[in-house]
């Protein structure tokens, strides 16, 4: 027995990381994901506060923050059996300028290589949903990835094709998908490139890399994720039996948005 198995949101993180690793998503240590925890579950955590950690970018509106955040080198797989070996509680402190581990990391570990990509992209989301997206995450799904190797990589093309493989595409994610050229991960370079894509989408590509994805909870993120992946994998099926002899046109991409404008969460502006 222990006491973090019986964290709720830790339970419900470390189901998501499971599920993940399941559908081949999360290879060995391969991505990380985050939870700008709501205020309501930190009564749940026994915590501590190791000595502040400067941040290299501050970010001044996630100041107060506690974030569940995956441990750098972790597995998917192992999170349902070690919790608080793959997932640690941080919280932004000093105006953003820095952080304090305040749960978990155990045996010495320390926050995902990706945090500071994950810190820039709650802070873009947090203020562009108003508030309303907390999970990000980030994996290595195989049919999305495929697709930057053989698709033109440009962002309405892009999206506009995953658009047409199913009705729900367009109304599950009309923001599109952003595409980010290949970089190396974890540098500035590409948190800059990522962060344009961000203010304008919940989801982007790192070519050849995978998928980063904002959404407010484990769940919805996972939803998000799996429908992109499908859509992804019906269009690399269409280029593999020589291309489409036919498909959803943008007439009637135009009539579903109008159709379910209620659910959807923005405007498809690359349309
Ligand atoms: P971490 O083990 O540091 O989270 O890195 C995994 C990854 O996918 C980097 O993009
Ligand atoms: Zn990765």
């Amino acid at each position: 027995y222990r006491a973090h198995h019986t964290i709720p949101v830790v339970q419900e993180a470390s189901r998501l990381l499971r599920l993940c690793w399941k559908l081949g998503w999360n290879e060995a240590n391969g991505g990380n994901f985050s939870w700008r925890l709501p205020e309501e579950v930190l009564e749940s955590f026994p915590r501590t506060a190791s000595d502040p950690i400067a941040l290299e970018h501050p970010h001044p509106n996630l100041d107060g923050e506690f974030i569940l955040i995956t441990a750098s080198g972790q597995c998917f797989r192992h999170a349902r059996a070690r919790p608080d070996e793959v997932f640690g509680v941080v919280r932004i402190i000093q105006g953003g300028h820095a952080y304090q581990a305040v749960w978990g990391f155990a045996n010495g570990g320390k926050p995902t290589s990706e945090m500071a990509m994950h810190l820039v992209g709650h802070a873009i989301r947090k203020e562009v949903s108003g508030g309303r997206e907390r999970a990000i995450l980030h994996c290595h799904p195989p049919e999305f990835i495929t697709l930057s190797f053989v698709m033109p990589l440009q962002s309405r093309s892009f999206s506009l094709a995953l658009w047409q493989t199913m009705p729900e595409c367009i109304v599950i994610f009309p923001d599109g998908v952003r595409i980010v050229l290949a970089m190396l991960p974890g540098t500035d370079e590409i948190a800059r490139a990522s962060a344009e894509g961000l203010k304008e989408s919940r989801i982007v590509s790192w070519t050849h890399h995978g998928i980063f994805a904002s959404e407010e909870d484990p769940d919805k993120a996972f939803a998000l994720v799996e429908t992109i992946e499908k859509a992804s994998s019906i269009q690399r099926k269409i280029m593999s039996v020589g291309g489409a002899q036919r498909g959803i046109d943008i007439a009637m991409l135009k009539e579903l948005t109008q159709k379910f404008r209620s659910i959807m969460v923005c405007e498809p502006r690359l349309l």
